[in-house]
């Protein structure tokens, strides 16, 4: 059960906010109110971007913006009980999943510290043109403005993190709108930066009806950059309607793995099981695809589904948990209806359990127009389909509209290379599952999935343009 009922107002010019409406958050597993957080609306969230427009007006020095996001990273290092707790609450996220968030924010704030301190131009070789002969150059690396923020509720903590910390880091204020059905940990997140000395205006937070909220921050033109981390529909709609921002998108996957005869079985059956079913599959990356090579197929079915079985599916708060609920009832609902319509073979689960849980299921061989093969089924759902070629494989993989992260399990360098090659995703691992993220890495897709990289390096780069100063000698 959940055990927590937090009270929360919005966060806008360093003041904590009361609007006398309330938005209430719920419990995907128990129904109870676990809390409830002031509902803005136009006015506050013009309210905000003004704040955050003000905050940019007295540029926080480098070091000063490192010091801060280390102790945020330091507080949540000492607030993890509560921390995690809260995503549980309100995410419904088992508590094994939360705390690894939780850490997983830690090192996001560590690695933003750093690209705080080395965000740096570079010298341009001027005399490499007759031109440029007698001048010198270099480029500074500027923030890009206030950003607005749009974040999802799958991982309600360190999503958020990937938002606010290299904003931070890149010198820009931000204006952030969470998830409605998850707004705790955000917030949470701004009084931990608000405590780690973080000047009025350089983080707001709003929560309230997304069209209004989101329509605000597309038409103010003061707010130069979006990122947004949800559904494709949201995000390309975004893309679309603010053309003078710039727009970055982390979006969804059905994520792929291919087990080629030669893999390490017993090492991919337990990575898949791990992976296509933490949080009930409501992460971008949950491996949703399994490709086996025939030859394997069905000695990998006998190692992968007693792995699936012998899943913990139950209450989020109860730390033994591996696999809780769904987000929602209209979610839940509509991945039940998925299974349902499979022209494949329901091999595990497929049904609901009592307390409105979705048991972990493997469909064997579905069609390739099944909705579990083509489109996003995040939900506990994993396939598993037989091939007889890489060349095949491959294909299979890539015969989504997505292109976010894509795996393969072998002991062949040469067909590990060539999948690397040849599968159309922003990201491929080898003898991993390709739910893998380190803070350290890339991360983004191609295709539908998306149109950039986050991780505090690259999404620092995103948040910051280039100008060049050229100096005549
Ligand atoms: P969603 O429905 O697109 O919501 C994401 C955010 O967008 C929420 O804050 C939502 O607000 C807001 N939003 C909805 N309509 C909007 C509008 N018209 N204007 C502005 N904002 C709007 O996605 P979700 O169901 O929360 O998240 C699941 C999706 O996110 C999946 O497709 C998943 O794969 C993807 N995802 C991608 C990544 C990645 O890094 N690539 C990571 C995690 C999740 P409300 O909550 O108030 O509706």
């Amino acid at each position: 059960m959940a055990t927590t009922a937090t009270e929360r107002r919005l966060f806008i010019g360093g003041d904590w906010i009361e609007t006398g409406e309330w938005v209430e958050v719920r419990s995907p597993y128990s129904g109870d109110v676990v809390g409830r957080v002031a509902k803005a609306g136009a006015a506050e969230t013009r309210r905000a971007v003004d704040a955050a427009a003000e905050a940019m007006g007295e540029p926080l020095p480098a070091h000063k913006r490192a010091e801060i996001l280390v102790k945020v990273a330091g507080a949540l290092g000492r607030r993890h009980d509560e921390v995690a707790r809260t995503i549980s609450d309100e995410a419904g996220k088992p508590m094994k999943a939360a705390r690894i968030e939780a850490r997983r924010a830690m090192s996001t704030y560590t690695f933003a510290a750093v690209e705080a301190r080395k965000l740096a131009g570079e010298m341009v070789p001027m005399d490499a043109s007759q031109a440029g002969e007698g001048k010198l150059a270099f480029t500074l690396r500027r923030p890009i403005g206030v950003v607005g923020a749009i974040s999802p509720f799958n991982f309600p903590l360190n999503l958020v993190a990937h938002k606010l910390a290299p904003a931070l880091a890149a010198g820009c204020a931000v204006v952030l709108k969470p998830a409605s059905q998850t707004p705790l940990s955000a917030l949470l997140l701004a009084e931990l930066e608000e405590e780690a000395g973080l000047p009025a205006g350089w983080v707001n937070v709003v929560v309230g009806p997304a069209s209004e909220l989101g329509d605000m921050l597309v038409e103010d033109e003061r707010v130069r950059a979006l990122t947004f981390t949800g559904s494709g529909t949201v995000g390309w709609k975004l893309r679309e309607r603010a053309p003078k921002k710039r727009v970055n998108l982390e979006l969804g996957n059905a994520t792929p793995v291919i087990v080629e005869a030669d893999a390490d079985l017993d090492a991919a059956a337990q990575a898949m099981a791990a992976n296509a079913f933490s949080f009930a599959g409501q992460s971008c990356i949950s491996v949703q695809r399994i490709y086996v090579h025939r030859d394997v197929r069905d000695a990998f079915l006998e190692r992968f589904l007693p792995r699936v079985e012998a899943l913990n599916v139950g209450d989020p708060a109860d730390e033994d948990t591996d696999v809780g609920p769904l987000i929602d009832d209209g979610a839940r609902q509509r991945v039940l209806e998925w299974i349902g319509e499979t022209k494949g073979k329901v091999v595990a689960g497929g049904e609901a359990t009592g307390e409105g849980l979705v048991r972990p299921t493997v469909i064997a061989e579905p069609a390739p127009d099944d909705k579990v093969s083509c489109e996003e089924v995040f939900g506990p759902v994993c396939t598993v389909t037989g091939y007889d070629s890489l060349e095949e494989a491959i294909e299979l993989a890539n015969s989504t509209r997505y292109g976010l992260q894509a795996g393969i399990f072998t002991a062949n360098v040469r067909t590990a290379l060539r999948a690397a090659q040849e599968l159309e995703f922003g990201g491929v691992t080898v003898n991993e599952a390709p739910t893998f993220r380190a803070d350290q890495m890339p991360y983004g897709g191609v295709k539908d999935s998306g149109n950039t990289r986050e991780g505090p390096a690259y999404a620092v780069r995103e948040l910051t343009e280039e100008r060049v100063v050229v100096i005549d000698l």
